[in-house]
């Protein structure tokens, strides 16, 4: 394929740029042939290989190289995309918005800067990966947890800065995230929070500022290269009690949402609690033609047979207590209350105790990746994206977005799988779409059902936490609160600080004035 670049960027041009960047980080370090780029394209997405097609790869190995090649990116007008480990499968891999963009390889700075067992923060480099922290923390015996993803094969770092989600306390991670440095898109180098005050040792021990706060200003956004990021951990707790539900009936999760809410409003709940229909499972350790050869979705006929082959109910409840075992079992009494108004069904309960290795799974905060096998369920070569709308947790609203997801699922031919991870004050629904990427009609159902299911949910005014490449303008032109003045603030934020337009375009459906004609 012949390399895509910026319509606005001359091959002259661009070669001198990648000539800078070989002054700055040394040859080996800038990518540019076909094979060295493959690794960089989404292996997962729907759209045409071209589309989010990188020209070159740049990897620094420190935060004055990214300075200095944020320089030269401006002086030669060269689009970057920053990547920490490049794993957000499912989100566009490590691919760019926009064909053409060169991608900031951050992977090779990797060090854990500082572990701070007291306090109970780290201090990372963007490649930082669950698992290197996960091993560090294991290998120097510090007790202290991260919460790791389902699939923990990308950074602390960039999940943290795309919102993603997860267990154990400090789940939320974007919220557990405190004190950054940036490069900022002119090159300039600043500290978040505390941070700003040289040699202040509450950076990463308080959030704010004094003044107006930044840190959730370079999530998400275009705006900053983050090169350090301060992160609490979850002090190892005395034990740690899983209480988890096979619970039989689709409409069941009415009610099972609205008894957990106040749990988790009130903190007798304090870790996300993660709720995954029984396709979660199947999908993740079958394949569809070992269930089902026809065309279509698996038929809700099977359903029965499939649930009780795999011992599952229509939802898998699964949620975690941590601390001392006094109050671990005052709580579990309170979640088990809640749910008896319900149901007589007891909860499967598992102990852990200190001392004790550590089940493997984020519920102990263990990195594991198995759970990226669903793109495998339709077939070979396949793919998977995710849709995910926030709603609040209530009863009527989630059977409704339940029942209307499900019906998408079926008229464009797809197996359901969803989940609903619940917050303080809200639900997150994933909805993930596994589709074969060699097969054309696959692949334009799965286009139509995504873009179906982001209609309905604006339809009811409901709008995404996170979106694939692909998709990022059509979901930001879904949050249109008086005529899009959200959208002119991000392009006002992002005119003052990258004048050139040369950090992330189109990120989050945010361009640039040079690239303002790119919006979809
Ligand atoms: P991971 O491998 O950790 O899952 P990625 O490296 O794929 O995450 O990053 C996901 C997205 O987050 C990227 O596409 C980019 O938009 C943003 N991102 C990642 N790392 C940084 C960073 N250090 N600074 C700014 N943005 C970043």
């Amino acid at each position: 394929m012949p390399r895509a670049l910026p319509h606005d960027l001359s091959p002259g041009r661009f070669d001198a740029a990648l000539r800078s960047f070989e002054g700055v980080v040394g040859k080996p370090w800038v990518l540019s042939g076909e094979e060295d780029l493959v690794p960089y394209a989404d292996a997962y997405g729907l759209a045409s290989p071209g589309d989010h097609a990188p020209s070159a790869v740049v990897a620094p190995a420190s935060a004055e190289e990214v300075q200095a090649i944020m320089r030269l990116a401006n002086q030669h007008r060269t689009p970057l995309w920053p990547i920490s480990r490049g794993k957000n499968y499912g989100y566009g891999g490590a691919a760019p918005r926009m064909a053409g963009t060169v991608i900031l390889d951050l992977g090779r700075m990797r060090r854990i800067l500082e572990v701070d067992v007291a306090r109970g923060y780290c201090l990372l480099e963007p490649g930082v990966s669950f698992y290197d922290l996960y091993d560090h923390l294991i290998a120097n015996r510090i007790p202290l947890w991260a919460s790791t993803p389902g699939n923990a094969l990308g950074s602390v770092v960039g999940n943290a800065l795309e919102h993603g989600l997860g267990y154990t306390t400090t789940g939320d991670r974007a919220a557990n995230v405190c004190g950054l440095e940036v490069v900022l898109p002119t090159g300039e180098l600043v500290r978040t929070g505390m941070g700003a005050m040289t040699g202040n040792p509450c950076w990463n021990l308080y959030k704010y500022s004094y003044g107006a706060s930044f840190d959730q200003m370079f999530m998400q956004s275009g705006l900053g290269v983050v090169t350090k990021m301060g992160c609490w951990l979850m002090p190892e707790p005395d034990a740690a009690l899983e209480l988890k539900m096979e619970v039989p009936n689709e409409e069941d999760i009415g009610w099972v949402i609205e008894a957990l809410a106040p749990l988790r409003m009130s903190g007798v709940v304090q870790s996300p609690i993660n709720i995954g229909n029984f396709m979660r499972v199947i999908m993740a350790s079958s394949q569809r033609d070992q269930w089902h050869r026809g065309q279509g979705a698996i038929p809700d006929a099977m359903f029965p047979e499939i649930m009780k082959k795999y011992g599952l109910g229509w939802w898998g409840v699964g949620l975690m207590l941590y601390g001392d075992p006094d109050v671990v079992r005052a709580q579990a009494a309170q979640v088990k209350r809640a749910f008896a108004q319900h149901t007589p069904q007891p909860f499967q309960e598992t102990w852990w105790r200190r001392g004790e290795p550590r089940p493997p799974g984020p519920t102990h905060g263990v990195p594991i990746s198995f759970p990226l096998r669903i793109a495998n369920w339709a077939g070979p070569n396949g793919g998977h994206l995710g849709f995910s709308p926030i709603l609040p947790p209530e009863r009527g609203v989630i059977l409704e977005q339940l029942k209307r997801a499900r019906a998408l699922f079926r008229d464009f031919g797809f197996d359901f799988y969803g989940g609903f991870t619940l917050g303080e004050r809200h639900v997150n629904q994933v909805n993930m779409l596994a589709y074969a990427k060699d097969d054309p009609d696959m692949v334009r159902r799965a286009r139509g059902l995504f873009e179906a299911l982001m209609r309905d949910a604006k339809g009811r005014n409901f709008g995404e936490y996170r979106s694939h490449l692909s998709y990022m303008d059509a979901v930001a032109e879904t949050y249109d609160f008086n005529g899009h003045a959200l959208q002119r603030l991000n392009e006002t934020v992002k005119d003052a600080l990258d004048p050139n337009g040369v950090l992330a375009p189109g990120k989050q459906g945010v361009w640039p004035k040079r690239y303002r004609g790119k919006r979809t």
